[in-house]
């Protein structure tokens, strides 16, 4: 008699649980076995979304991922083989209800996190997939056809088809410590530099600490030499050491890319409704300043602006009456309520960044099947690969396509 295939994924995150089920589904004969450091998987899936888990996008486009590679022929192989609707089925086949919020973003009806990592779980016991928890993967050889995993404190194990799904570099605490970069290294594959996205930045200013704490729907843009190279309208929050909130998540990235490459980078931001162009908020400013000629700036712009905001923006001018305010002033104030500006000085590192860019370079993966092009038998999804997504359900939609696609395929 044959023996039995065996099928060995490291990482047991979203990416790796979703290979290991399809690869399960597709070939019910194999043994199919996940290696996870952790002492549970899926710990990433819980922090998701605010502990909600945006398990995926209802539009997911091609414009939303990112690469270094020319081509995003990879990423457009595994979206058209498992789209959001198939994401979407599959979790409604696991018992999940799903609702779409704001932009798309869908969730668990429940708002829980746990509910995807649970209905995972059941999954793959019906489906007799192996876990072995604690088992921290040191090292990899390939010997007599075979993969040869060893482990720090234990007995290597034989497979004959490897998938390594160990996520990137962010919220190492949650067991994606790199590892795989260096397993994959050590197969002839080149890495593309990786930086943490999806994360709060740094800014140079002095009234940070005063208005710390401070959240207001706004229009963030990142300018570069005096250009605006993207814009978008949410909430942000000013901290102590910077600005974080939705809005900044969205845009991170492009702040931190030219950031890396020696730009002057810049956050401005608009403080009023993304449809409100400055030639209406003038408009809106003078009305109000008209009606309320004997009142002081200040109780004007409560029509703009967060209180704290009033006091640390606008100096000594927010205590003139309006009756007295000059045109300099006054286009000075729909300067400030338009576009003020903050340097960018840094960011936060991986330990608050949701996401790593960078990675496996794709041009050395099939884009079909997802196999290295350096060694027969050797897959990779997920994060691991030089492919990441935008804020909104498109990282968790990357490792559910890929690793369905990647298990699927051996
Ligand atoms: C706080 C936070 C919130 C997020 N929210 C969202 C969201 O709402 N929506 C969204 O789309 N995306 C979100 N993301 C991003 C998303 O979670 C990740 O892109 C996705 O989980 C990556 O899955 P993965 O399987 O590729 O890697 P990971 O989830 O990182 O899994 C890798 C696994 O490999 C294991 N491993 C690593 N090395 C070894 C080794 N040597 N031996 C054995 N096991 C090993 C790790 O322990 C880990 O379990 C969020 C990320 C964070 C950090």
């Amino acid at each position: 008699m044959q023996n039995k295939k065996i099928v060995t994924i490291i990482g047991g995150g979203a990416s790796g649980i979703m290979a290991a089920i399809s690869c399960k589904i597709h070939n019910p004969d194999y043994e199919v076995v996940i290696l996870e450091k952790n002492f549970k998987i899926g710990r990433k899936i819980l922090a998701t979304g605010n502990g909600r888990c945006n398990i995926t996008n209802s539009n997911l486009k091609l414009e939303n991922y990112h690469t270094s590679s020319k081509t995003k022929e990879l990423i457009q192989n595994i979206f058209k083989e498992f789209n959001e609707e198939k994401i979407i089925n599959f979790f409604n086949n696991q018992n999940l209800e799903l609702k779409t919020e704001k932009e798309g973003r869908i969730f668990p009806r429940t708002n829980q996190a746990l509910a995807v990592v649970k209905c995972l779980e059941y999954e793959m016991e019906r489906l007799k997939i192996k876990i072995e928890y604690n088992f921290n993967v040191a090292n990899i050889k390939k010997h007599d056809n075979k993969f040869i995993i060893e482990v720090y404190r234990g007995t290597p194990i034989k497979s004959d088809f490897l998938i390594i799904a160990t996520g990137g570099l962010s919220y190492k605490d949650l067991g994606s410590t790199g590892d795989g970069y260096i397993f994959a290294k050590n197969f002839g594959h080149s890495l593309i530099k990786n930086f943490p996205s999806i994360t709060a930045l740094k800014l140079n200013s002095k009234i940070l600490k005063k208005i710390s704490g401070v959240r207001q729907e706004v229009l963030v843009k990142v300018i570069v030499d005096n250009e605006i190279i993207k814009e978008y309208f949410e909430e942000i929050l000013f901290t102590d050491y910077g600005i974080s909130g939705s809005a900044i998540l969205q845009i991170s990235r492009t702040a931190i890319e030219n950031l890396l490459r020696n730009k002057k980078v810049f956050i401005g931001i608009q403080f009023t409704y993304e449809s409100v162009k400055k030639e209406q908020v003038k408009k809106i400013l003078l009305r109000q300043i008209d009606l309320s000629q004997e009142k002081k700036l200040k109780s004007v712009l409560l029509y703009f602006l967060n209180t704290i905001l009033i006091d640390n923006l606008f100096d000594e001018v927010k205590d003139k009456l309006c009756k007295d305010l000059s045109n300099i002033e006054i286009k000075r104030i729909v300067e400030i309520l338009t576009d003020t500006r903050f340097e960018v000085s840094g960011y936060k590192d991986w330990e608050q960044a949701q996401i790593t860019t960078g990675g496996v370079n794709i041009d050395e993966i099939n884009p079909t099947t997802l196999e290295s092009k350096k060694e027969k038998g050797l897959y990779f999804c997920g994060e691991i690969l030089d492919v990441d997504g935008d804020c909104g359900g498109y990282n968790l939609s990357w490792a559910w396509s890929s690793g369905w696609v990647v298990g699927g395929l051996i």
